[in-house]
């Protein structure tokens, strides 16, 4: 069996590995696509001592990382289900979907989340091409340029408020009649002079010129009325989920689906520790998740040394 078993293997998971295997304990890491939504990141200009990279890059470097050390390093690999140890001391039983088992004495689970989309035409074609998801990673890109933000939660609200102190417009589209985002925050998107908000209003859209975004299609719902604005970027702020299908009932979860941790990463199974965008921690980042997953495997070494 595996003295830390660690499911995902975004920054969160690499972080944890790295962490783990140079306690010399035998780790395994068990995960979908090796380098997590980096894989999906254009640039990356917030990861602090690396002024400038690229997803696609930054992601092999984590796996170079990870294979420096004897990390048992296992891609391409869903998870189906955690089994918690039975009696303390025991081993915790994580099943893949292709039906191999394997155990460890303590499990790290770091399953990351994912934006929810809008799924209208031109959201995919023009990812990272335009479409973003992240305004402290993307808002910067579009200094001096008109965007839109989709979503008029709290989520939405507070990246049209960031949004409108770097770029030159923001135009917010929210689908209900209102926004659902605390009056605080609403009153505060009201008091900026470059920001339009468009309740009511449907997002039919997103168009552009073959290479990027170059604006967007919504219909009043009142009137049925279709309209374009001309735009440079869209941000889609519509919910992030975090990836816990297969966790409900096993480890606590907030009503956000979250994996509730504490300030040390240990969820509320004994041995079962969680870190990254999965868990209840604040701001969903890189760095953040990085030095969560090293905080969980320090965790994990604790709890081994301890029993
Ligand atoms: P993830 O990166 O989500 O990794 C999750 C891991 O778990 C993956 O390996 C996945 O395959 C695996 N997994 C999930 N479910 C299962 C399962 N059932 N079985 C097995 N494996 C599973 N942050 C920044 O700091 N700067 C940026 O510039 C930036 N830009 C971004 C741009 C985009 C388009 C996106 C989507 C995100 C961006 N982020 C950025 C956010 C950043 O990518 C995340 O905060 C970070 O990747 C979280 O790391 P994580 O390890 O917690 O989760």
């Amino acid at each position: 069996p595996y003295d830390v078993l660690i499911v995902g293997g975004g920054p969160a998971g690499a972080a944890a590995a790295v962490y783990a295997a140079r306690k010399g304990i035998r780790t395994g890491v068990v995960a979908e696509r090796i380098g997590g939504q980096t894989l999906d990141t254009l640039g990356i200009e917030n990861f602090i001592s690396v002024k400038e990279t690229e997803g696609p890059k930054f992601a092999a470097a984590l796996e170079a990382h990870m294979r420096a050390y004897e990390v048992d390093l296992m891609g391409g690999q869903k998870v189906d289900a955690l089994l918690p140890a039975a009696e303390a001391g025991g081993l915790a039983t994580v099943k893949l979907a292709n039906g191999a088992e394997l155990k460890s004495k303590t499990v790290i689970l770091t399953t990351g989340a994912r934006w929810r989309n809008v799924n209208v035409p031109g959201e995919q074609e023009y990812k990272t091409k335009g479409v973003a998801y992240c305004p402290h990673c993307d808002g910067p890109l579009f200094k001096g340029k008109k965007v839109a933000v989709i979503g008029g939660g709290n989520s939405g609200v507070e990246a049209a408020i960031d949004l409108a102190g770097v770029v030159q417009h923001v135009t917010v589209i929210e689908f209900a009649e209102q926004l659902k985002a605390d009056a605080v925050l609403v009153n505060k998107l009201k008091s900026l002079p470059n920001v339009e908000i468009h309740t009511n209003a449907q997002t039919t859209e997103i168009t552009g010129d073959g290479q990027k975004v170059n604006g967007l299609r919504y219909k009043d719902r009142a009137t049925q009325a279709e309209h374009h604005l001309e735009l440079a970027g869209v941000f889609v702020q519509i919910g992030l989920v975090p990836n816990t299908e297969f966790l409900k009932g096993v480890v606590e979860l907030s009503r956000f689906g979250e994996i509730v941790i504490d300030a040390k990463c240990h969820t509320n199974v004994p041995g079962i520790f969680a870190a990254g965008d999965v868990t209840t921690v604040p701001y969903k980042q890189i760095i953040i998740a990085s030095g969560e997953g090293a905080k969980a495997a320090l965790s994990a070494f604790d709890h081994l040394i301890r029993s």
